[in-house]
């Protein structure tokens, strides 16, 4: 049975009136999955992230901060504001994402969803952005590498964000293939498509950038094309999405057209993927900001993880021509 990992902490990070990345955000997930009897899906208490596993990502003063930031409330940035109860919820949003790994490669489940808040994939090793405080896909990418025995770890990015936190982390490691879909230009800033990493990671940074208006044909295309042929021979251990949810048509803060059943179509192709390797999927919640839209987005990606049916062929778009150019100086597609 897939496992769905929550806790109530994620409603106490309070990020004052009129942010996007509001409790209500989980409240809707779990309403909309409620209704659906869950999907069929295990529910469990995500624990709190051990110190070991934050050190293994952000240094010991990162931790510090987060933790005195929250104790008063303070803000490290226009865009990332803290509560009281911010420091327990990142500590479970990154615990979560922990544990979704450790079930994942230690009791042989195929599938499972993290959906926690903040979210993680903006945050630097020493420094919260983004509404993000702790890089919760990363820690626990860094947590299967460096405790479970996987060797390799393959994260797609599909939030409408460039996941920076995560690239940064993992910009010069081979052990991690990253791969973000994000609308370009667009905040933060930065994944160009000539971003591939650097030092021995070189290669190993696949960032596929896309124009603001893009949709499903572009996101899988870039997907089936692009990252996924990378990550077959890549052969990762395990694979974690940054699940995000702001690509949808009906998100107010990003600009592209995904319908909620596009995120059904992306997470059934890494179904495929993960049968075809025989190793197991976890979807980690980062952003998306209409309430229907992240609801349903976030069930209709639990059911295509979950679902053992073969993805639809997807054509062909010119992005994935130019991208493939990039990409294929480092592997064979
Ligand atoms: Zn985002």
């Amino acid at each position: 049975m897939p496992v769905f990992f929550r806790h109530p902490s994620s409603l106490q990070h309070d990020t004052g009136w009129g942010h996007p990345e509001r409790a209500e955000r989980i409240r809707a997930v779990e309403a909309g999955l409620e209704r659906r009897d869950w999907l069929g899906w295990e529910r469990r208490e995500a624990p709190r992230a051990t110190e070991e596993q934050l050190l293994a990502v952000h240094p010991r003063e990162h931790l510090d901060a987060v933790r005195e930031m929250s104790a008063r409330g303070g803000a490290f940035d226009l865009d990332t504001p803290t509560s009281e109860g911010s420091w327990e919820a990142a500590l479970h949003a990154a615990g979560g994402a922990c544990a979704l790994v450790e079930t994942l490669l230690g009791e042989g489940e195929r599938a499972g969803f993290a959906a926690l808040r903040p979210p993680g994939h903006h945050a630097e090793p020493a420094r919260a952005m983004g509404f993000c405080l702790f890089g919760n896909a990363a820690v626990a990418a860094r947590h299967a590498l460096d405790s479970l025995g996987a060797d390799r770890v393959f994260i797609l990015d599909w939030d409408v964000h460039h996941g920076n936190g995560t690239n940064a982390i993992f910009h010069r490691s081979r052990e991690v293939l990253f791969a973000s879909i994000h609308q370009y230009p667009f905040y933060p800033g930065t994944g160009p498509l000539g971003d591939v990493g650097s030092g021995e990671g070189e290669g190993y940074s696949l960032n596929l950038p896309v124009p603001a208006g893009a949709g499903e044909d572009v996101f899988c295309s870039l997907a089936q094309h692009v990252a996924i042929p990378v990550a077959r021979r890549f052969r990762p251990d395990l694979i974690l999405v940054s699940a995000g949810f702001d690509g949808h048509r009906l998100d107010p803060v990003g600009g592209c057209t995904l319908e909620t059943a596009s995120y059904s179509a992306l997470a059934r192709q890494v179904r495929a993927l993960a049968d075809e390797l025989d190793v197991p999927v976890g979807a980690v919640l980062e952003g998306g900001y209409d309430l229907g839209a992240l609801a349903g987005s976030v069930a209709a990606t639990m059911e295509g993880l979950a679902d053992g049916d073969e993805p639809p062929a997807v054509a062909r778009d010119r992005l994935a021509d130019v991208a493939a150019k990039v990409v294929g100086r480092y592997w064979e597609l």
